[in-house]
């Protein structure tokens, strides 16, 4: 099944549209990319939970774009640091933060720590410009190495060491870092029902007032 009009992706990070690429190729949903429209003003994140901040970004843009649109929100949890960076983690350095910087506080964060348990969480929403989302969930559970290894990949995978495979997600080639991570899983998810959420799509644009 398809659908016969586009959806865009509600992201500016070059590494999530490259992952969502690969997992909606051949998917029956041509997926955009905020890139192929006009500047829309950025939403503001501030949600506590990642669904909160992934519904937000959904269907905000959804209804600003008057298509439907689907976004991610996810980040790091670390165990020891209680949680932290979670909803923070693209910020986890400060306002002006990147990855580099993010990475140098967490490895600060967590010198000396014996539980270094972390798991990557992705929530993604699939907005309509008016109405409620579909959410989708997945986790990756791994642990923070001490030092970073691996130069593919975005965020903290030079810092993501996972167990199963012995290696971090940055000495991952995209397909298998996609087979098991927190984004593959939701994604997975998502596909795993693809011609209901082809029908819940047809019939919401179907209501849309015009
Ligand atoms: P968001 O764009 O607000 O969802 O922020 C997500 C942040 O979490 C990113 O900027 C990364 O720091 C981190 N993150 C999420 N997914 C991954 C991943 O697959 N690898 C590494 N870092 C990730």
């Amino acid at each position: 099944m398809t659908l016969d009009q586009p959806v865009v992706l509600a992201t500016k990070n070059r590494g999530k549209i490259s992952e969502f690429q690969e997992l909606f190729r051949d998917s029956g949903i041509e997926l955009k990319t905020l890139g192929d429209f006009g500047p829309i003003p950025p939403v503001i994140e501030d949600g506590d939970t990642f669904e909160e901040n992934a519904v937000k970004k959904a269907q905000f843009t959804a209804r600003v774009l008057g298509i439907p649109a689907i976004a991610d929100d996810s980040g790091l949890t670390v165990k020891a640091l209680r949680g932290a960076p979670g909803v923070y983690s693209s910020r986890y350095a400060g306002e002006n933060a990147d990855d580099k910087s993010n990475n140098r506080k967490l490895l600060g964060e967590m010198e000396g720590v014996k539980d270094r348990t972390a798991a990557f969480m992705c929530v993604l929403a699939l907005a309509v410009p008016r109405g409620p989302a579909l959410i989708y969930e997945g986790t990756c559970e791994g642990i923070i190495a001490r030092r970073p290894e691996g130069d593919l990949g975005f965020g903290y995978d030079p810092l993501f060491y996972y167990p199963p495979l012995k290696k971090t997600f940055a000495q991952l080639g995209s397909k298998e870092k996609n087979s098991i991570s927190h984004r593959g899983k939701a994604i997975e998810e998502l596909r795993g029902e693809l011609d209901r959420v082809i029908v819940w799509l047809k019939q919401r644009l179907s209501e849309e007032p015009f």
